[in-house]
């Protein structure tokens, strides 16, 4: 069915050159949270993918092979759309429905408590596992979870471990007290041998950390203890062998799996260890859908969507959400969302953690949806205000920046702050230029700085923005407003969104060597403010700041094909407001708020 060579969205990864029937058979996958899939490919999206995982459990070339062993590496139950209504439980019948074997806790699965999470985890078929953080009031690991696991299939034991990595333990708002964390290549050598006296004659590690942190884990455990590593929290794809080790993250979201064969190296043992072909698979629009898990999908989806599918604005540039771009650079989108939260209160700067940008995607050219912005910006926790002096400022970006090369959450997205970083440097002293508009940032000097409250409890490293390090609360989070709300009171106010440009704020020493022409300039935008600008807060407050680009605004069809985009004019009209059942007048906060509830 899908195998006919070639076939689209499929490649082999690693082929160890081994022939014969497989001993075992395993299927990898991480960090799932659209169960609708996307428009563009890798469509992705549940159906298709358990569509998939079936097709290698059952088509006839499959079938007289070992069962098919599936790993999770975890991140499911939160953020998505559907998780802020239900606390995740639409993914538990996704996750049995895969007949996942075998998970490893991630961070986002404890986003809602962990109460919350073991009420979920009750209710898979499987088990969650995490080694090495451990609970003193449970007397194991968090969640009262397993470490490790032993399975069997086609008589061949398979030991599995899960392990996580420490910094995200620091990122997740509601944690028991005391956890202990232990390190993840300790926590693997003295586990394993366990493991092995039970009698698994293959170790798979199933992961929830950064590659970075995958890559140590093979490199300082004895080569041979652990046979692959199958990782998430990432979103890429990507493999390498380090020590022997396959060490492997198979993409996101449904969009991408691993499909592995496993043969023994020699039948009678003589030489111990397993050959591994890995074969990746995108989940792109040739694969047909489940109807099963359609029907389940559709029922978890349905009313949400309607609402949701309504345009809200237009941009005429790509919006470049991407995980692998937001996390190491500036982008156009965290640029726009930290002007606007700068602008909403009039604050010297912004800060934003590119981990609070979830849409993972680009964000074409053209209409935006509800959905785009709040599925993008999922997070519970509003923008705040605080005052804090320059030091802390540094301090703050220092620890966003202090993790880079890893695509980590932290990383900085900042309005009218402009810096220059040296990544060859140490953590916690890699910029080397900081100006806070015009001027260079003055240490001792207080600023007004607009972030989101989750980074303002010190979350993600981010101490030196908590009241406990001396930050004064100007807006605090009672009366903060979500940044999806101020994204989309923008959009109600303009309507069309112009040209967020990448503009010189963050230049990592070398790379910016090569494109310096950035410049200073921040904000080019496009917007029409005819119909309700005095009806609405924010377009009085913008209309100082933000440069107008009517050209843009009225560019029509000769400048751009027809179904790239539908007439700008037409989001101009207050009837496509009452469309998308949004009330164009009067978006005081308090309504505004209201308003939010809606689509929840
Ligand atoms: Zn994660």
């Amino acid at each position: 069915m899908f195998e006919t060579t070639p076939t689209r969205g499929s490649s082999v990864i690693y082929s160890s050159g081994a022939t014969g029937s497989p001993d075992l058979r395993f299927l990898h996958y991480n960090d799932v949270y659209h169960i609708s899939g996307g428009s563009q490919d890798p469509v992705g999206g549940a159906a298709r993918f358990v569509s998939l995982a079936n097709h290698y459990r059952e088509a006839p070339e499959f079938a007289s092979l070992p069962r098919l062993l599936t790993f999770f590496s975890g991140d499911s139950f939160n953020p998505s759309l559907e998780s802020s209504v239900t606390k995740g439980r639409h993914m538990v019948p996704i996750l049995n429905k895969i007949k996942t074997d075998v998970a490893c806790l991630g961070n986002h699965d404890l986003d809602f408590g962990v109460e919350q999470f073991m009420y979920l985890a009750k209710q898979c078929k499987f088990p969650w596992l995490c080694a090495n953080v451990v609970d003193p009031a449970v007397g194991g690991p968090i969640g009262k979870l397993k470490g490790t696991h032993l399975l069997k299939n086609n008589g061949v034991k398979v030991g599995v471990i899960g392990l996580v990595e420490r910094e995200w333990l620091d990122t997740i708002n509601t944690l028991p007290p005391n956890l202990q964390y232990s390190d993840a290549v300790e926590t693997a050598k003295e586990l394993i041998p366990q493991l092995r006296a039970d009698g698994a004659e293959i170790i798979i590690v199933v992961s929830h950390q950064r590659e970075p942190n995958d890559v140590r884990l093979a490199q300082e455990t004895p080569e041979g203890l652990i046979d692959i590593i199958l990782g998430g929290h990432d979103h890429h794809y990507a493999h390498q062998i380090i020590n022997s080790c396959h060490v492997i993250r198979s993409g996101c979201d449904f969009k991408q799996l691993s499909y592995i064969e496993v043969r023994k190296k020699t039948k009678d043992n003589s030489i111990p260890g397993w050959h591994f072909d890995i074969i990746r698979r995108d989940i792109t629009k040739e694969i047909p859908e489940d109807p099963e898990t359609v029907q389940i999908v559709e029922k978890l989806s349905s009313g949400l969507r309607a609402k949701l599918e309504q345009p809200i604005g237009f941009t005429s540039v790509p919006l470049d959400a991407k995980f692998t771009t937001v996390r190491t650079r500036e982008s156009n989108i965290g640029n726009f969302v930290c002007d606007l939260m700068r602008y909403y209160y009039s604050a010297d700067c912004a800060i934003m953690a590119a981990g609070t940008i979830r849409g993972d995607q680009i964000y074409p050219k053209g209409v935006l949806k509800v959905l785009d912005i709040v599925s993008c910006f999922p997070f519970e926790d509003p923008v705040v205000v605080i005052k804090v002096s320059g030091a802390k400022i540094i301090e703050a970006l220092e620890n966003g920046l202090s993790k880079v090369p890893a695509l980590e959450g932290r990383f900085p997205q900042v309005s009218n702050i402009f810096l220059t970083y040296d990544p060859s440097r140490e953590p916690g002293s890699r910029i080397t230029s900081c100006k806070i508009g015009r001027e260079e940032i003055i240490p001792d000097k207080k600023y007004t700085c607009s972030t989101r409250g989750y980074m303002a409890k010190g979350k993600d490293g981010f101490t030196a923005l908590s009241r406990g390090d001396g930050a004064e609360e100007i807006v605090d989070e009672e009366n903060g407003v979500l940044i999806s709300m101020i994204v989309r009171q923008y959009f109600l106010s303009l309507k069309v969104l112009g040209k967020w440009r990448r503009g010189g704020r963050i230049r990592d020493l070398f790379r910016g060597l090569k494109r310096d022409k950035a410049g200073e300039g921040e904000l080019e935008g496009s917007a029409a403010d005819e119909s309700n600008g005095e009806d609405n807060e924010l377009s009085d407050d913008e209309s100082d700041d933000v440069e107008f680009d009517v050209d843009a605004l009225h560019a029509g069809p000769g400048d751009h094909s027809e179904d790239e985009f539908q007439e700008p004019e037409e989001f101009r009209s207050r009837d496509l407001i009452k469309r998308a059942g949004l009330n164009p007048l009067g978006l005081s906060h308090r309504r505004g708020r209201n308003l939010l509830k809606k689509f929840r």
